[in-house]
């Protein structure tokens, strides 16, 4: 059984140092739980820093620590404090993490920051090779070591690498704002599999990819530098069991009854998150007053509790921010509050868990308005703990978890008049609505809790590597074109199937109008000199240009992907039938998008797949929808679909035609005693998957594929097909 190696920034514990030596604290994070999860099946290592400086170790202690902690299933990487100021406080949070976060205002553009970043993940690169084994899964946490996975494979290209990014990957146009952009497309695409929390950063990811780096993709599959890299989303999810039950731990009871005591009959709405810009925090509390202004029979019956997290507070943002945040906190109570009662209860420091969650547990409301955040734990787990209390998500339509927890409240974190219209509503919401929306969040909550998306994003790591070594073992070898030359010097009645751009000629001859050289033609002429065989030239250029290229050649042809084909010296004609295996690819996305929105359900046709939204909450299912639309536009560019929106369905089916259905017109026309079809795109696929199982299909170049064998260039293809037709006996 295989190692996993987790990497991240952070170790899941914290060294410090006292007169007494070094002092151990573990965090019992989201992360870490998850994790552990794939200590049951494997045996696991985690490599990262263990938040203490080089300074502040001398060799004896880096010694026991590395024993100490590697009897505890962890590996540190040693960084100076200037390498953590510029990296990590510089590079990952000056840059990164406000550019990710489309905050362009915010972002620095320094190449000695860069420096650093790209030196540290050298260190960890380092690290990592020091205890690594070829055969361990790695897999790579978050926006600070995203060279790492283009690193490690460049030191061992077979490794096994999966990359999570937790934060979001923004629109290209953004992204492309970064000077190392290649180097960080690059470094990420280093992994075999690349995860995100939504399908909207799968998407940004593979625009950037595409438009920067030129590299198309088929249903989040990219072809690159001749290995199949998977990009998908896996939704993080929270250790749903802890927070469920944390309302009967004593510690939390305790605390529940502690806050009860203090507010009384107030409706209570919270307010958790780290003081961030990103957050959304004074956004939020300027739509609060709203509220205030627009509802005076609330005063003295409602109160926000903020906790406001400190975080980055050596940064001048932060320290900018916090300082705007109390003063509107100070206006709001100074402006509303009455001797006995203060709007807003303020926090600033971090609640340990049974206190966080009895605040979760008691609160009416919990109001979550980031401007953008990648996920969001917050709000999953403030649902988690409703086990036998009701309250009511308002949540901003820019955090990832929007997008999995359609029975909240979805609000836009700048609109204060809907917010505060929102929390009147919330403020009314009937018990029974209420318990419908948690009792429905959990059900999915539960379902795809933290360690369901471990395991999930591991089994398919493993799916890839496997599809990856398939293809590998597929090359076309000399004793594979022994066996093909006997079967073709012994059969009678051959069909060759061939493509034309990417096949016979170069790829990038699509791009150009050029005619087929003389060795192509004289190629072509040479297994046409074989009365045995019978030469289809299977494309999806223009029927009149095919002709004209080869009319001094006895081929058929096949034009227009399919919907022109042309025997011998018959007129060119159409055909029209339809096919169906598509639907297995495009079936798991419906059922992601049925699962996140309630109500909807799929219908499944002979030849279409329909996703009817007619039964969901009209403005939720619409957003929804055109989401949906967005994502099978691009995902079936590639395919030949037709996608149709109307009438509250999406229908997707087949677009009629293609090149295996017009190929089929000469695979059953006879008892052929030989088969060969060779093609090097998507769709050549629909040759390969309208063959006999007897058949050769040939894909060329690195790419997945249906085929029995892969060739590597085209040159290759005619110097193959040239020694076939010199294997003729006449
Ligand atoms: N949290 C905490 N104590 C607090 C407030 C928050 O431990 O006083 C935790 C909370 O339980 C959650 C995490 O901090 O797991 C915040 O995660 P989230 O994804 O909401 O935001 P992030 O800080 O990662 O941007």
């Amino acid at each position: 059984m295989s190692r996993i190696i987790i990497i991240s920034n952070r170790l899941p514990i914290t060294i410090k140092k006292n007169k007494n030596g070094l002092v151990f604290e573990q965090s019992a994070g989201g992360l870490a739980t998850g994790m552990s999860t794939l200590q049951e099946k494997n045996e696991r290592l985690w490599i990262g820093w263990p938040g203490i400086a080089n300074e502040q170790l001398n060799n004896g202690d880096k010694d026991s620590l590395q024993t100490k902690m590697t009897a505890m299933g962890y590996y540190p990487v040693f960084l100076s404090q200037s390498q953590v100021e510029d990296y990590y406080n510089g590079f990952c949070n000056k840059t990164i993490w406000s550019l990710f976060h489309c905050f362009t205002q915010y972002t620095e553009y320094e190449n000695q920051l860069w420096d650093s970043y790209r030196r540290v993940n050298q260190i960890f690169c380092q690290t990592v090779l020091e205890i690594i084994k070829p055969d361990d899964i790695i897999w790579i946490h978050d926006y600070h070591l995203i060279l790492l996975p283009y690193l490690l494979r460049k030191r061992i290209p077979g490794l096994t690498i999966g990359f999570f990014l937790h934060i979001p990957f923004p629109p290209v146009e953004i992204f492309r704002l970064l000077p190392w952009r290649n180097e960080m497309l690059e470094g990420v695409m280093g992994a075999d599999l690349i995860g995100f929390h939504t399908y909207d950063y799968v998407r940004n990811f593979l625009d950037s990819v595409l438009r920067l780096r030129g590299y198309e993709n088929r249903l989040g599959f990219i072809n690159y530098q001749n290995r199949i890299i998977k990009v998908d989303s896996f939704p993080m999810g929270i250790d749903f069991d802890r927070f469920y039950n944390t309302s009967e731990q004593y510690k939390t009871k305790k605390e529940i009854k502690k806050i009860r005591d203090k507010v009384k009959n107030y409706k209570v709405i919270i307010s958790v998150d780290r003081l961030d810009y990103t957050k959304g925090i004074l956004e939020r509390l300027k739509a609060f007053a709203t509220f205030l202004e627009d509802n005076p029979e609330y005063w003295e019956k409602v109160i926000m509790i903020l906790v406001a997290v400190p975080s980055r507070t050596t940064v001048t943002q932060y320290k900018k921010l916090k300082q705007q945040i109390d003063e509107k906190i100070g206006y709001i109570n100074g402006q509303y509050g009455t001797l006995g009662w203060s709007p807003i209860w303020y926090l600033y420091r971090s609640l340990p868990f049974p206190e966080l969650t009895a605040l979760y547990y008691i609160s009416d409301i919990a109001l979550i308005t980031p401007l953008k955040d990648g996920m969001n734990l917050v709000a999953k787990e403030y649902i988690a703990t409703k086990k036998d209390s009701l309250g009511i998500l308002i949540l901003s339509e820019m955090a990832g978890a929007a997008s999995e927890m359609g029975e909240s409240l979805i609000v836009n974190p700048n609109n204060r008049t809907q917010i505060s219209w929102t929390l009147k509503y919330a403020l009314n919401m009937d018990e029974q609505e209420q318990q419908k929306r948690i009792l429905s969040l959990q059900k999915r909550l539960k379902n795809y809790d933290v360690k369901k998306w471990a395991d999930d994003f591991k089994e398919n790591l493993i799916k890839i590597k496997d599809e990856q070594k398939n293809l590998a073992a597929k090359y076309l070898s000399p004793k594979n074109r022994l066996k093909i030359i006997k079967d073709y010097q012994q059969s009678f009645h051959r069909l060759f199937l061939i493509d034309y751009d990417g096949t016979l000629v170069p790829y990038h001859y699509k791009f150009k109008q050029a005619a087929p050289s003389t060795d192509v033609l004289g190629t072509i002429q040479l297994l046409c000199q074989d009365a045995k065989n019978r030469v289809v030239i299977v494309s999806g250029r223009e029927k009149n240009i095919l002709e004209k290229w080869f009319k001094d050649v006895p081929v058929d042809l096949i034009a227009e992907h399919g919907a022109w084909l042309k025997k011998g010296s018959d007129n060119w004609k159409t055909i029209e039938p339809l096919k169906k295996e598509w639907k297995e690819q495009i079936r798991p996305i419906l059922e992601l998008y049925t699962n996140r929105t309630p109500g909807s359900f799929i219908q499944e046709k002979e030849y279409s797949l329909v996703w009817h939204y007619i039964k969901t909450e009209p403005a939720f299912g619409r957003t929804r929808a055109l989401e949906l639309m967005d994502s099978l536009t691009y995902l079936t560019s590639n395919l030949d679909l037709e996608v149709n929106h109307g009438g509250r369905v999406i229908e997707i089916k087949a677009a009629g035609i293609n090149k295996g259905i017009t190929a089929y017109q000469w695979i059953s026309e006879k008892k052929w005693d030989f088969i060969m079809a060779i093609g090097d795109d998507w769709t050549d696929e629909e040759t390969f998957a309208h063959l006999p199982a007897w058949a050769y299909s040939i894909k060329v170049g690195s790419g997945m594929s249906q085929s029995k064998y892969n060739i590597h260039s085209s040159i290759e293809v005619r110097s193959f097909l040239k020694e076939l037709a010199k294997k003729s006996s006449f």
